[in-house]
């Protein structure tokens, strides 16, 4: 195929997690003559897979050789550390590609919006697992951990995964690629009671059975809940839900047989109570909770608080997309408009930043096929030459773009560095990254 051939198709897609790259696969699957840029602003890929999948679940992470798989076509490239909005912006990039899709993920975090969430020592989730993860926007945060109580907040996987990193011991965290300024900070940490909170119910919690089934097999750490707190009976359910919540309700009532004074760290899981206040000065002291009951379908107040001391708090409760310049963008949901993944004339949209912050990495699966085959049916090419349009740009405005090539690079010297059985030590900073390239 010639590249300037006008009967080319070329799709920018922004962003290469997971939406990303299965989009570019149901491109490339399904038509010869195209070209896919799959842009990202950090010179690695893979968006949340590589920052924010918890680093002891390395199986998970090995959706990464099918995305390798997908950059290794030849009419894929991957063209990282540029940032569409700063660095280029969307009106350009429409102007030099047929299409262009938004998979730029949701990458900030909800606030809770209560008095007192500003205080420092209030941390989300983007940022406190992009920290531990080694993402370069996090990577300086240094969370304060010298602290004897954390509260984290939600009843999903995120906690969850939150509460398992900062109990599990150096030796059950060795096969993880952890960084290691978190494993040092977690390690050197106070910490004797972390809390996992939520607003609703057991049976409405969203973690799934596995995750949560890991809570108990923690070496260093008792996860408690009361009894009393769950129900004997699932209730009023969809059917497809019944094994794993009923598996999550034996988890829970093995849980609630442990005795607190088993391991040297506490773990409590509390359902029914809604954060309402942030308690301190300038720093996080406390947390004020109401409990909640359930009446006509929803969790009500019931106006009964009850405080618990910590001097950290990682609400894990959501996350927003970010608005870019050119494309119509909802505040309230943090996401972009659209229909069936169409945003207007070729644009589109996949992934977290076209359905909010749900479902798993399979999930982006369907979304990303879906739209590449909407593509190919609806948006035929303009007979531009954009080959080269986005390096010439980069070169004129002297940005530095990494190649795929330049990922396999900084992720060889990765692997060369881990210890012991870690798969990797990670390079948390761009600067670091780029200093490599320049001496391969
Ligand atoms: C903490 C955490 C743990 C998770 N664990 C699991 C799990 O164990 N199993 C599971 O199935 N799912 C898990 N998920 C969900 C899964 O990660 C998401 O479903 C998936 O990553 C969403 O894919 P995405 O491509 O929409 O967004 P992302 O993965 O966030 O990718 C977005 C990409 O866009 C890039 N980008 C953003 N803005 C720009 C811009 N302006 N210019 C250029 N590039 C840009 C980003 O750098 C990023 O690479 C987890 C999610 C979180 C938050």
């Amino acid at each position: 195929m010639s590249e300037n051939d006008s009967r080319t198709l070329w799709v920018a897609i922004i962003g290469s997690g997971p939406a990303g790259y299965y989009t570019a696969e149901g491109l490339v699957k399904n038509a010869e003559n195209i070209r896919v840029d799959i842009v990202d602003r950090l010179p690695t890929p893979y968006g949340l897979i590589r920052g924010g999948v918890a680093p002891d679940h390395q199986s998970i992470k090995g959706v990464m050789r099918r995305y390798e798989k997908t950059s290794g076509n030849e009419n894929v490239r991957f063209l990282g550390n540029l940032e569409v909005g700063r660095d280029v912006s969307l009106a350009e990039l429409r102007e030099m590609y047929d299409a262009v899709v938004i998979a730029t993920g949701a990458p900030n975090d909800r606030r809770l919006g209560i008095p007192g969430d500003d205080k420092a020592g209030v941390v989300g989730s983007a940022a406190f697992v992009g920290w531990y993860n080694g993402h370069p926007d996090f990577a300086d945060l240094s969370p304060d951990l010298a602290v004897k109580s954390v509260a984290v907040i939600g009843n999903g996987n995120v906690a969850v995964d939150v509460v398992r990193v900062l109990a599990k011991t150096t030796g059950e965290m060795a096969a993880s690629d952890l960084t290691s300024y978190a494993s040092h900070a977690i390690q050197a940490s106070a910490i004797e009671d972390l809390w996992m909170l939520g607003r609703r119910g057991p049976v409405e919690a969203k973690f799934t059975h596995k995750e949560l089934g890991e809570l108990g097999e923690l070496e260093n750490c008792v996860a408690l809940v009361d009894a009393g707190q769950i129900p004997d009976e699932l209730g009023d359910i969809p059917e497809k839900a019944i094994p794993v919540k009923t598996k999550n309700l034996n988890h829970l009532r093995a849980f609630a047989e442990n005795d607190a004074g088993d391991k040297p760290v506490r773990l409590h899981i509390a359902f029914c109570a809604r954060p309402v206040e942030i308690l301190g000065d300038k720093r996080v002291t406390g947390l004020r909770l109401e409990k909640t009951r359930f009446e006509d379908g929803k969790y009500l107040g019931t106006g009964k608080t009850f405080d618990i001391e910590c001097g950290l708090i990682v609400p894990c409760i959501g996350y927003l997309s970010d608005p870019m310049e050119g494309a119509t963008f909802d505040e309230g949901r943090g996401l972009f408009p659209n229909e069936d993944g169409k945003i207007e004339d070729r644009l589109y949209v996949v992934g977290w930043a076209r359905r909010g912050p749900t479902g798993t990495i399979g999930t982006n699966r369907p979304d990303g096929m879906g739209v590449a085959e909407r593509i190919l049916a609806e948006v035929s090419p303009r007979g531009k030459a954009c080959c080269g349009g986005l390096d010439r740009i980069a070169s004129e405005r002297g940005f530095r773009i990494t190649s795929f090539d330049d990922w396999k690079k900084i992720e060889a010297a990765e692997i060369k560095a881990a210890q012991g059985v870690a798969p990797r030590a990670k390079i948390s900073h761009i600067e670091e990254m780029l200093t490599l390239l320049d001496k391969c």
